[in-house]
């Protein structure tokens, strides 16, 4: 098995007392590579210490949106140091996005999207692939990421029929979650985008297959199961176009 977890979060508290077992499960269950996702400059330092260590994980930086929207000039400009002095050991840029469900000051979406700009404006130079949060702002978030020239991949997308159309027209990539066991909106995504366009991801420790439980990148296999039911193809066949479409966005 070659299965990827292409957004995730193991630096996350939890997985601290047993990392060296979880890694260990995960490699066990046929995961070849997860791209552990950086939510702020600290957690950044914490994502690229695990993928100096780790040989499975790899980095991506990011800015969680939520925190995006209270950025001052200078902590912008800061990480956006951060990213770009870190761009040989790094993969993609994420997490990043727009989250309007817990932001609700229009000033904080406003600074949100100023920050997605320079982040993309930044990708765009140091060539890295963008891993995107949406939530309540998907079809603002789909059309600022037309500006990125690398590419795309939508994160645990719940948009709506419009913006996924639109998502799917700019050809961006959709990472689907470990949820998609017990979630319609991710199966409908799934036959809509077509296995082109699929990753796979856990965003652990959240959002298992069964809810309340910590996540990693061994439920992943049960994605598979499922992508290939909705697909009516075999899981061999779903997990090599996955690996391979991981391959070409981050290798
Ligand atoms: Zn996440």
């Amino acid at each position: 098995m070659n299965l990827v977890d292409v957004h995730a979060h193991y630096t996350y508290k939890n997985f601290q007392k047993d990392i060296d077992e979880t890694i260990s499960r995960m490699e066990k269950a046929g995961v070849k590579k997860v791209i552990t996702n950086g939510l702020s400059p600290k957690d950044n330092k914490e994502v690229l210490k695990l993928a100096s260590k780790y040989k499975i994980v790899d980095a991506a930086l990011g800015i969680y949106p939520t925190e995006a929207g209270s950025l001052s000039d200078k902590e912008l400009k800061e990480i956006l140091k951060q990213i770009e002095d870190n761009k040989d050991k790094i993969v993609a840029i994420g997490e990043v996005g727009l989250d309007h469900h817990w932001t609700k000051d229009k000033k904080k979406q406003d600074r949100q999207k100023e920050v997605l700009r320079e982040i993309i404006k930044l990708a765009n130079k140091i060539k890295k692939p963008i891993i995107v949060h949406s939530r309540k702002a998907e079809g603002e978030t789909v059309e600022i990421m037309k500006e990125a020239k690398v590419p795309v991949i939508m994160h645990c997308f719940c948009g709506k029929a419009e913006p996924t159309k639109e998502a799917i027209e700019a050809g961006f990539y959709f990472s689907i979650p470990t949820m998609i066991v017990r979630s319609k909106t991710f199966k409908k995504l799934v036959k809509r985008a077509g296995l082109n366009r699929l990753l796979t991801e856990t965003d652990a420790p959240f959002l298992a297959p069964k809810a309340g439980e910590r996540n990693d990148a061994s439920n992943i296999t049960q994605s598979i199961t499922k992508i290939s039911e909705v697909l009516e193809k075999t899981e061999k066949e779903v997990t090599q176009k996955i690996y391979s479409n991981y391959k070409k966005l981050f290798t």
